[in-house]
């Protein structure tokens, strides 16, 4: 996926509405066009970054960053009590979007334990 094609580049130009969360100079949080639940939103670098498997130490400090983030935004947008982040990578992972994000899951009751068993 190259920067031009790519949807969540587009969102951080600007290019492509989004309900924006919170923004800084690295990163951008958005809420999913398509929640799961009542809190639903992404965390992406404003870098493109294809996915969680290419990234080196470079985007660590990055990365780390947009993790620090998570806790005070999921409880500004009303999960007080805890959540979950998935980051979807690669075909296995079932990554849809090859632009690298967080999601940050939660609402007032408690998620379906993490996967199904195959
Ligand atoms: P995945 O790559 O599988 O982690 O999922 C990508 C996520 O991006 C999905 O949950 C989509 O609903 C979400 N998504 C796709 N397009 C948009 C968009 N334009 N604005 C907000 N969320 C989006
Ligand atoms: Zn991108």
């Amino acid at each position: 996926m190259s920067e031009a094609d790519c949807i969540f580049c587009k969102i951080v130009q600007g290019k492509i509405p989004s309900r924006k969360v919170y923004e800084d100079d690295e990163m951008l949080a958005f809420h999913d066009i398509n929640p799961l639940a009542p809190v639903h939103f992404m965390i992406i670098p404003k870098k493109h970054v294809d996915s969680l498997a290419v990234v080196t130490d470079e985007e660590a400090p990055l990365l780390g960053k947009m993790m620090a983030k998570a806790g005070r935004l999921a409880r500004e947008q009303g999960a007080t009590d805890g959540f979950r982040t998935i980051v979807n990578t690669g075909r296995i992972g079932r990554q849809d979007v090859y632009h690298l994000h967080i999601h940050i899951i939660g609402g007032p009751n408690p998620l379906p334990r993490m996967i199904a068993k195959e």
